[in-house]
């Protein structure tokens, strides 16, 4: 499948699955917006028309704020289920229906909610069992590292992700690190405590996942300097494996395409359409990334985007028109690789030299 997943995601790439789902309801509350680096959003409480408890929605178009006020009743379609909320994305849909008046116990159920970004503030420390069995906002866990992976760059090279095994006295997990949390010098035996944790299901596997806001600090713990733990935890869990990354041939390229993105931080590189950001109508952007759809030598096809792309072609930057850049990969075949294949996209590359043939 080749993916045309250009739009702005909300979730770390490394959550594969995604469950969508649909509601019907009415806002009884909207945060203000929240800023957070690049990314706008902002959340409300809605009472499903169904009668059942109230949801918070996480909404990630900030041009919606106007709109999706207090009162209205909504039908929002293609919601991406999250434990705690449900998440309105670029692909997902609404429409305006007539009013429905929540129900009386919805109503008390909905006062007593707060928004996650000011739960977020009372950093709640708990031991590792603690945190994975929580449903009440997020954890912070003082834990000794057990094991440590290497760094991965994911979406498009762009973010760093590295997974760190811990232990305590509770228990075992592993934590999810981004950006510079993740690029951090970790040795096993190391005692840290990281605040803003959340707990997530990846593959079956209960983990803890870092926050934007999360802090992480090299702390000295005598209980847990001293307790016995093992790794054998993680012994089949790929995000520890060191092994060099398999390679492979691109063979033939079947699209390039070189496209403007909009700069505003809130259209979050948004693909220009018409010579226009969809989202802001703003025509000022010189800046451009790129997207190409590539056939291996096993017949799968596979996207790389603008970082993989110039490790393939072997530029420095990216500077020239969708059929330029055709003609440097063109003139690259064939082209081997070492690197990762996750959702269709190849990450994480290294070019080979193009020494030995297949
Ligand atoms: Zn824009």
């Amino acid at each position: 499948m080749a993916t045309q997943n250009t739009c702005t995601t909300t979730t770390p790439q490394h959550s594969v699955s995604t469950t969508t789902t649909d509601l019907t309801g009415t806002i009884t509350k909207t945060s203000e917006i929240i800023q957070n680096k690049s990314k706008g959003h902002f959340y409300m409480h809605v009472c499903p028309i169904s009668g059942q408890e109230p949801i918070t929605v996480n909404v990630f178009n900030i041009y919606k704020h106007d709109i999706f006020t207090t009162g209205r009743t909504l039908k929002l379609d293609n919601l991406i289920q999250k434990p705690d909320s449900l998440l309105y994305t670029s692909k997902s849909k609404h429409s305006f229906v007539k009013t429905f008046q929540p129900t009386a116990q919805q109503q008390l159920q909905a006062e007593k909610m707060h928004f996650p970004h000011t739960q977020a503030t009372v950093a709640t420390k708990r031991t590792i069992s603690e945190a994975l069995d929580t449903d009440s906002g997020r954890s912070t866990v003082c834990a000794k590292i057990v094991k440590v992976s290497p760094v991965k760059h994911v979406r498009d090279g762009t973010l760093p992700v590295r997974s760190i095994g811990v232990a305590d006295e509770s228990g075992t997990t592993k934590i999810v690190l981004f950006k510079d949390l993740a690029e951090q010098a970790f040795r096993e035996g190391d005692i840290i405590t990281c605040t803003e944790l959340y707990r997530k299901t990846f593959q079956q596997t209960q983990q803890l996942t870092a926050h934007a806001s999360s802090q992480l600090q090299f702390v000295q713990d005598d209980d847990l300097l001293f307790l016995e733990t093992s790794s054998t935890h993680f012994d089949d869990d790929p995000d520890f494996s060191r092994s060099n990354p398999p390679s492979h041939t691109v063979q033939e390229i079947i699209f390039v395409d070189v496209y403007t993105i909009c700069t505003k931080p809130p259209c979050h590189k948004k693909k220009y359409q018409q010579g226009a950001c969809p989202l802001c109508q703003s025509t000022e952007s010189n800046k451009t990334s790129a997207r190409a759809v590539l056939k291996l030598q096993d017949g799968t096809t596979v996207t790389a985007f603008q970082e993989t792309l110039r490790h393939l072609a072997d530029i420095k930057e990216i500077t020239s028109t969708s059929n330029e850049l055709l003609q440097l990969l063109i003139d690259n075949l064939p082209i081997q690789f070492s690197g990762q294949i996750v959702n269709n996209v190849v990450q994480n590359v290294h070019k080979l030299p193009q020494s030995s043939q297949v």
